[in-house]
């Protein structure tokens, strides 16, 4: 699990995140939401190990964070591939010694086993976004951080990639905690919304689906209430 204790962090005399508390269980699928500038992306980065915090603590499984963990992984709203790498050289740099076997395995499951062989400026936008989670897939993470993964998608693409994202957190059994701007995203795929506002949490729901988890292709689903 994910423990975050008393944590604070400051830019300066900016004080971003203030008496942050939150325990993630293991395969939990969390959203966190709440206005631009509140801390969210601060709060990822933090739990990745990309930045270091102010006052409190963040443990793994009981043991105090020290740095990036590779059990942790990351997509960004942007793909961030590498234009002089092809599509299976790209998902390689996420996996353990850049196994090729690992890579071909994570294209395969988010749908792009075809391109390995292709430069990332001939796919779409949907496809660079499946890459760059492929690439996370890789490294077999325990927990995966998702930062507005879907925010530069057009609509009927983000359906796909909401129905993918949730086939694969059912399937592979990580961890999900997923940034999001859009309240019926965050509903749509999570057990648990996180609001956070003025630096602090402000609301932590549990969220009961009335619809079996996506795992395989059904897709008609979607249906949820909030206790
Ligand atoms: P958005 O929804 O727009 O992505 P966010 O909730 O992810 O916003 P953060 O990126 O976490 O917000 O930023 C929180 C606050 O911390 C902002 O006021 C931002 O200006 C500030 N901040 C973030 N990174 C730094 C930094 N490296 N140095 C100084 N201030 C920073
Ligand atoms: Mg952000």
């Amino acid at each position: 699990s994910i423990k975050i204790e008393k944590l604070v962090k400051k830019f300066g005399n900016l004080i971003v995140l203030n008496n942050i508390n939150l325990e993630i269980n293991p395969g939990e699928f969390v959203a966190i939401v709440g206005k631009s500038g509140c801390g969210k992306s601060t709060l990822l980065r933090l739990i990745e190990g990309l930045d270091t915090l102010t006052e409190g603590s963040i443990k793994i499984n009981g043991k105090e964070k020290e740095g990036v963990d590779s059990n942790i992984r990351f997509v960004f709203q942007e793909p961030r591939l590498l234009p002089w790498k092809k599509v299976l050289k790209n998902v390689q740099l996420g996996a353990h010694h850049q196994n090729e076997a690992l890579a071909s395995e994570a294209l395969e499951n988010v749908g792009l086993k075809d391109k390995e062989d292709v430069w990332p400026y001939t796919l779409s936008g949907g496809q660079k976004q499946r890459v760059s989670l492929a690439r996370a897939l890789a490294g077999h993470p325990k927990v995966l951080l998702l930062d507005e993964p879907l925010g530069a998608l057009d609509a009927l693409t983000r359906l796909d990639m909401q129905e993918l994202i949730e086939k694969l957190w059912a399937n592979l059994g990580f961890s999900a905690i997923i940034v999001t701007h859009d309240v019926s995203e965050a509903v749509k795929l999570a057990d648990r919304v996180i609001v956070i506002d003025e630096n602090e949490i402000r609301l932590d729901i549990k969220i009961q689906l009335t619809r079996p988890r996506v795992t395989g292709n059904d897709s008609s689903y979607y249906e949820k209430i909030i206790l």
